[in-house]
């Protein structure tokens, strides 16, 4: 064994405890460090030729990257949708890679049956009934390839042709209909070789709604004669949190030939509050889903889950049968219900997060996310300077300014925000409108934040 690797063996436990050191000193300061690093990052270093051991890493990294990392663990970073880590999912996440498991499949370790305790606990929490399998991915965007993967295995299926030997041309133009489908549907459509511009965008409701308009939907089906397609259902539009009418739409299936993928990455969680779940009612008739869970259930990236009905379609999709690695059997292993064959246990820190807070822990988080973009909205509401474009319907304030809300504007006071270090927030377009967003998915945030945030804002568009 090298030297370098035999001391640090040697001190392996003193290692660990100085990365715990660094690591809970961060965590402390979090709440108050700079929200956003605007400046430019070191130049890339060459590669080592003799090593510095585990400690003379850690004070590089702790001199010469640490100071430039984010606080997007923190409070008050509100860009995109960005969860935190709980203390329990960041204890689940350390021994995640100090078991080092690889959830392939089920040979040699429980880590397999601890991911399908796992997915079985998540099915419960988003009020999913036992028809639905699922397993870990690492985000919405993998999460929503498996399910239109599968959906175009059962295009095939409806078609006669066996996609996963003939290739995706052989089932010709795929009609693939949505409201406001995230961008990572586009993505998918792109690597499933659907593509990009098979995705029809269905007219939403008017106003400031996001919503599929079911009526609309339904007439861009009939248009189809009887074609096979697939509707992806938005469950939590990323600028206002809105959602289709799930139950409106699943039943236009007594009529229509479709699969029916619903995308609910974050809006999922609405299940957890009886004061919101009716929003994902009908979410349990979907073929597949899509949620994240280093969004709103605060574990650490990167992890999503997926689910669908069809599994054996899945496995027609994903399967990796070979001598060393087996055969999909009743049980099949991971590694053929997903991209990626080797796993990292992905499912250890949401086992973390579910068993030290439950159910009802989970909630709390919701409901308080989901009253403090209400207060903010409130604030901003009763200031003239600004105007909110949705009411707050969850987790989500999107608003602009009521004088001259032109992207660069909008952009710069973003910017503005994030030099000043208070704050994060990022800038969108909802119909047509430049905008800001301010995303509340983390479980530390307060009303306190909620008041320098838009102390912040003020500031920043005085200045
Ligand atoms: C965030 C998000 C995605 C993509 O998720 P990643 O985890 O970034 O891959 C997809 N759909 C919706 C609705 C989202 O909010």
């Amino acid at each position: 064994m090298h030297r370098t690797l035999a001391d640090d063996l040697s001190r392996l436990p003193a290692l660990l405890q100085s990365a715990r050191d660094l690591a809970a000193g961060e965590l402390a300061s979090l709440a108050e460090r700079p929200v956003a690093r605007t400046g430019p990052a070191p130049a890339a270093d060459r590669l080592p030729e003799a090593g510095t051991g585990g400690a003379g890493a850690l004070a590089r990294f702790a001199e010469r990257w640490a100071p430039g990392f984010s606080a997007s663990a923190g409070p008050r970073y509100l860009g995109f949708v960005t969860g935190g880590a709980t203390p329990a999912a960041l204890a689940g996440d350390w021994l995640t890679g100090a078991f080092d498991q690889n959830a392939s499949g089920a040979a040699g370790s429980w880590a397999a049956a601890l991911e399908h305790e796992t997915v079985g606990w998540l099915r419960e929490l988003f009020g999913l009934g036992p028809a639905h399998s699922g397993a870990f991915v690492t985000g919405a965007s993998a999460s929503n390839l498996v399910g239109l993967a599968v959906a175009r295995e059962w295009l095939g299926e409806r078609l006669g042709v066996d996609v996963s030997r003939d290739g995706a041309a052989a089932l010709g133009p795929v009609p693939v209909l949505s409201g406001s489908p995230h961008s990572s549907v586009g993505k998918a459509l792109s690597v499933l070789g659907i593509g990009r511009d098979r995705l029809l965008p269905v007219p939403v409701a008017d106003g400031d709604r996001e919503a599929v308009d079911v009526a609309a939907l339904d007439a861009a089906l009939t248009a189809l004669g009887g074609r096979p397609a697939i509707v992806v259902a938005n469950a939590g539009t990323v600028n206002t949190v809105d959602f289709d009418d799930l139950r409106a739409v699943g039943a236009l299936r007594e009529r229509h030939d479709f699969w029916l993928h619903v995308d609910a990455a974050f809006g999922g969680f609405a299940a957890l509050s009886p004061e919101f779940a009716h929003l994902v009612d009908g979410l349990d008739a979907a073929d597949s889903v899509c949620v994240d869970l280093h969004k709103w259930l605060n574990v650490p990236y990167d992890a999503a889950v997926q689910f669908t009905r069809r599994r054996d379609l899945q496995v027609a999709v994903f399967h990796n049968a070979s001598p060393y690695l087996g055969a999909p059997t009743g049980d099949p292993d991971f590694l053929h219900l997903t991209p990626e064959n080797s796993r990292r246990l992905r499912a250890l820190p949401a086992w973390f997060s579910l068993t030290a807070y439950g159910r009802e822990g989970h909630r709390e988080i919701v409901e308080r996310n989901v009253r403090l973009a209400r207060d903010l909205g409130a604030r901003l509401d009763a200031r003239p300077e600004w105007d909110l474009l949705a009411p707050v319907r969850l987790n989500v304030v999107c608003f602009t300014t009521s004088e001259a809300p032109t992207g660069e504007r909008l952009a710069a006071l973003a910017d503005a925000v994030a030099e000043g270090g208070e704050a994060f927030l990022t800038p969108t377009v909802f119909k047509g409108v430049p905008a800001l967003r301010a995303a509340f998915s983390n479980w530390t945030t307060t009303r306190d934040d909620v008041e320098r945030v838009a102390a912040a804002l003020t500031r920043a568009l005085r200045a």
